[in-house]
């Protein structure tokens, strides 16, 4: 059952939609108007912006677009939002380019020795590690898009504050690939579940539980720290503030109640409970999360 007015019908078939961009022209229609002012333009400019002057083959091809990718209205082509999508997937870049960033120094300070960390990034995994203790501190999927048009300090920052977002939003249940709902689950390790061997270099590996987050809807699942619910706690945050650490400023790779295991204690596994804590400057906030993966208690110690 969905909560959606017709039980999620299909008005084009899944793999027809893909189907439909078979054909290089329709992809160039709907770049020629994500190009064109308000994305939007009369039948005569697209057939210039694509340069193709059969005008009968032309026809066919926009019609094919008409009306779920791009719609008439007043005698101009308007892309709607499945042909803005169509475009947002290609300029993420994951279906044509594999860019790779050779070891750099990346911002903050590595939270176990204080050491610059180093960021790189390859077959779109973004890993920021340690050299120092030799730690993997944090690895994600970043999309190639992320480096266009910013400097490679910005595109690390970009990595870190979309991989929050990402973090926080999937582990709250709510899928930012397709709106789907995420089931968020507690597991030991991803191998528990991952048979491909995906997961034997796991930058959380050492925690005593991770978050297993999986799409209901589309394919997107991830391991993530469990402490990064304490992010979308303003009561956890704000305590923090209150103790000089403000976790704005502080990228998810110097944040121990994110990266060190040592913050993390696994009390119940049925029902699940789990303490994470947050060192402070002079003691500790204690955050109990329950089975649901809401925080169910917050204890501060001076
Ligand atoms: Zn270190
Ligand atoms: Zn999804």
């Amino acid at each position: 059952m969905t909560g959606a007015d017709d039980d999620f019908p299909a008005d084009i078939d899944p793999q027809d939609a893909f189907q439909l961009f078979s054909h290089e022209l329709r992809l160039e229609i709907l770049f020629a108007l994500w190009n064109a002012p308000d994305y939007a333009l009369p039948f005569s400019e697209i057939q210039a912006a694509v340069d193709e002057r059969d005008s009968g083959k032309f026809t066919y091809h926009l019609g094919k677009l008409t009306d779920h990718f791009v719609t008439e209205i007043d005698g101009q082509y308007v892309l709607q939002y499945a042909g803005h999508r169509v475009i947002d997937a290609i300029q993420s870049g994951v279906f044509h380019t594999a860019p790779t960033v050779s070891p750099t120094d990346a911002p903050g300070a590595c939270p176990h020795c204080g050491t610059t960390p180093t960021f790189e990034y390859a077959n779109h995994l973004a890993t920021v590690s340690c050299t120092e203790c030799e730690t993997k501190l944090i690895e994600y999927p970043f999309d190639p898009g992320g480096f266009q048009d910013r400097t490679l300090a910005a595109a690390i920052e970009a990595f870190d504050e979309r991989t929050k977002y990402k973090w926080q939003m999937a582990s709250g249940g709510i899928c930012l690939v397709c709106a789907g709902r995420i089931s968020v689950k507690y597991v030991r390790s991803p191998t528990e579940l991952d048979r491909h061997d995906r997961y034997t270099d796991f930058f959380a590996d050492d925690q005593p539980a991770v978050f297993h987050v999986s799409c209901q809807n589309c394919s997107f699942f991830s391991y993530i720290p469990v402490g990064v619910r304490l992010l979308g706690s303003p009561k956890v945050v704000g305590s923090l503030a209150r103790r000089g650490i403000d976790v704005t400023d502080q990228f998810l790779w110097e944040l121990p109640f994110v990266t060190d295991a040592d913050c993390v204690a696994v009390e119940e596994t049925d029902p699940w409970r789990v303490q994470v804590d947050a060192p402070t400057p002079t003691g500790t906030i204690a955050v109990t999360l329950g089975d649901d993966a809401d925080i169910t208690s917050i204890t501060e110690s001076l």
